[in-house]
């Protein structure tokens, strides 16, 4: 696992300590709790009582300005200081990079259950700004996946032995896209890059998408497999896309209850002796799946009608 390499902003008013720490320290905290983050953040500051103030103040400009969000089904409050504008910019350098750099399956019947199962998604998503792309890599040593801003799906051939199925592959690619609509991968960064350098810092920093910022992104959408980086989704966001993508399968006609197969197969492939790189930002233990169980009835509900 590579370090993140070190802000290359000038003048960014924080300790070498912090720089090191910020992704260790965001990596497994809940993102629920607005307060609670920024109160971990100025602890680890180690900012005076004055200062602290006028952190609380630029954030809260900060949420002015990009308007703090909420997440759909949830309704999560997010903090959120990166555009979705500037969330695609960085998503469509990064889908041209992959696309570059992997090989796409050429094989139809695998191609066509993806284009079936992305777009059944896909339409019970809602989402027309949306530009949906369902690409399958060629590469069966990757159990991956992923979708960056603005709808662009990736599926690595490996994870295929883990989803067996249509359903399995809808468990996925439901997944997935719920982290893209709830903008889990920005909200990462904002909190990730904020902790990095600062406010005012960090907007130069997205503005001229320094290489730091392309690899805080890379890290913070799960493209693991491409960079060699991992900055696992928080748990409250993983629950959250777990939430969403139960509902978003349901309402695409596939029985949700069959998400339960897949991440027990995913969780024994933990002892394999090359474990799926989807586990390395989708931890799977027995709460997850007991979790999961316990959002079916509500699913289902989706399912039935
Ligand atoms: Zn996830």
């Amino acid at each position: 696992m590579i370090p993140l390499k070190k802000p290359e902003m000038q003048g960014a008013e924080i300790s070498s300590k912090l720089k090191a720490q910020s992704l260790k320290s965001y990596r497994n905290q809940p993102l629920s709790a607005f307060g609670f983050r920024l109160s971990a953040l100025m602890q680890r500051r180690r900012l005076g009582f004055f200062s602290g103030i006028m952190s609380v103040l630029a954030l809260l400009f900060c949420c002015f300005l990009y308007a703090c969000s909420q997440a759909p089904v949830t309704g999560r409050s997010q903090v959120m200081l990166v555009s979705p504008e500037q969330e695609r910019s960085l998503g469509f350098n990064a889908y041209k990079n992959i696309l570059q750099k992997e090989r796409v399956s050429q094989d139809q019947v695998l191609n066509q259950m993806l284009q079936t199962v992305g777009w059944r998604i896909a339409n019970a998503a809602r989402r027309p700004d949306f530009d949906w792309e369902f690409t399958l890599i060629e590469n069966d040593k990757v159990a991956n996946a992923f979708c960056l801003p603005g709808g662009k799906v990736f599926v690595y051939t490996g994870i295929l032995k883990y989803t067996e199925d249509e359903t399995g592959l809808a468990t996925v690619i439901g997944h997935e896209v719920a982290h893209a609509m709830a903008r889990h991968g920005a909200e990462r960064m904002s909190l990730t890059l904020l902790a990095q350098l600062g406010e005012t810092a960090m907007q130069t920093a997205i503005r001229t998408q320094s290489a730091n910022t392309i690899r805080v992104f890379d890290a913070a959408y799960g493209l693991a497999a491409n960079v060699g980086v991992m900055l696992p989704y928080s748990r409250t966001q993983e629950y959250e896309a777990d939430h969403i993508g139960l509902i978003l399968m349901a309402k695409s006609g596939y029985d949700p209850r069959g998400a339960l197969g897949f991440w027990e197969r995913l969780s024994r492939g933990k002892s394999a002796s090359s474990p799926p790189s989807f586990l390395s930002t989708h931890p799977t233990d027995y709460d997850r799946i007991a979790k999961i169980r316990s959002l079916l009835p509500e699913a289902l509900e989706y399912y039935a009608n």
